[in-house]
């Protein structure tokens, strides 16, 4: 039984953020045998007892639940029977001290929850050996719940991803570096319902294939709460070669930065993104002063989300172990952004000067063509074991 959390708080949008849940979590357990049924509190899925450990570890990545519960079905109200269910199923487990919880969505049943509960209990404690009641810290909470015609025992609540569910706050465009922020801002924005498309800017020869397939690995990574990520790869090399060729170097990067913003926003357009999302966090290196965010931030209209914006480097660090994307994002692999830093990149970088140095190459058609012929690949949580080898 799944407990939907902070989406219930969205009234006029209920059924949307309904929709969208249970076709995640179908596309999640595509391979599962399953049966999902829901209502506007909770959604159920029903499947084999032996099932639960995968089905159970497979929810744990969907956004949008808060909660869950993992328990049995009884086709009956009647409390007798459901007494000797529980004592059935209590049968294998070990624990010594237990408590009863019961809650009745359906009030025509004449006990009270805590008549039910006590009922349930004492039928438990006449037929087991040395089992005692602790309200407090009991071993085992025994959970019913008696709907309109049927009930449900369940032994363990698991607690969800929370969030909305990946899809109802519509698409945006990820900017995917081999580093350790990105994946984490991808992550992010995925749990506020943002679906993500993830864009990588790649310099070969100058970048690896080893770095492109630590980007693809990462996509793979993300996958998992997205249930498949395009990643656009954009050969970004003539560009960078032509700034490197003609613009003062401490406003290398700067231009550079301005020239993905400027791909990603075309890309979004093209791809119904309505947002740019990346890894920037103010003041940790020189393109991420507030000023040098101003310069580059200018040259877009689209909304630019940057979720680690205010994180130090060690709470990124923390969600980016957390979501096991840590390993990959420290393999030495160089990125484009690295192989041409300068020694001394502006801090404070002005526009007009900025405006003035790219009118010294001919970057509207760079960036046409290097849009024009970009790479698409699309991304699965199930490819794993092929670049895991690659890596
Ligand atoms: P990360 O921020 O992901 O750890 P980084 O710190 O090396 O990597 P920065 O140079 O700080 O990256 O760039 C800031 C942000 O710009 C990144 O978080 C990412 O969103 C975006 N970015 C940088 N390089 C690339 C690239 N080659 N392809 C796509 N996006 C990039
Ligand atoms: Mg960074």
């Amino acid at each position: 039984m799944i407990k939907y959390g902070e989406l219930t708080t969205k009234k006029e949008n209920i059924n949307l953020f309904i929709s969208i849940l249970k076709k995640n979590i179908i596309k999640k357990l595509e391979n599962e045998k399953i049966d999902l049924t829901y209502d506007k509190s909770r959604m159920f899925i029903h499947c084999e007892p032996n099932k639960f450990e995968e089905v159970k570890e497979k929810l744990q990545e969907v956004f949008g639940i808060h909660e869950f519960l993992i328990g049995y079905k009884l086709e009956t109200l009647d409390l007798e029977t459901i007494g000797l269910e529980i004592i059935k199923l209590i049968e294998k487990r070990d624990f010594k001290t237990f408590k009863v919880e019961t809650k009745r969505s359906n009030k025509t049943i004449e006990k009270t929850s805590l008549e039910i509960s006590s009922f349930i209990g004492a039928k438990i404690l006449k037929n087991t050996k040395e089992k005692i009641v602790d309200v407090h810290h009991p071993e085992l909470t025994i959970y019913i719940e008696l709907r309109s015609k049927e009930s449900y025992i369940y032994f363990e609540k698991e607690k969800g991803l929370g969030g909305y569910p990946v899809g109802v706050a519509g698409k945006g465009m990820l900017m995917l570096s081999g580093g350790i922020d990105s994946p984490v801002s991808g992550y992010l924005a995925m749990k506020r319902g943002v679906k993500i498309e993830a864009v990588y800017f790649e310099s070969p020869p100058h970048t690896s294939i080893e770095a492109k397939n630590k980007v693809i690995e990462l996509t793979r990574k993300l996958s998992k709460y997205n249930t498949e990520i395009k990643l656009h790869v954009i050969n970004f090399t003539e560009i960078q070669e032509s700034i490197y060729k003609n613009i003062p170097h401490n406003y290398l990067i700067t231009i550079m930065r301005r020239m993905m913003y400027r791909i990603c926003e075309r890309l979004a357009k093209n791809n119904n993104a309505k947002i740019i999302i990346n890894g920037e966090s103010i003041g940790q290196v020189a393109s991420q002063t507030l000023s040098s965010m101003k310069a580059i931030n200018e040259v877009v209209k689209i909304p630019v989300i940057r979720p680690v914006a205010c994180f130090d480097k060690l709470e990124i660090i923390d969600v980016a172990k957390k979501i096991n994307t840590y390993e990959t994002s420290i393999l030495p692999f160089e990125d484009c952004c690295t192989i041409f830093v300068p020694e001394h990149p502006v801090i404070h970088p002005d526009s007009k000067l900025c405006e003035e140095y790219e009118a010294q190459i001919p970057f509207k058609e760079l960036i046409y063509n290097s849009i024009k012929n970009h790479e698409i690949i699309k991304i699965e949580t199930k490819i794993k074991k092929d670049f895991e080898d690659l890596l």
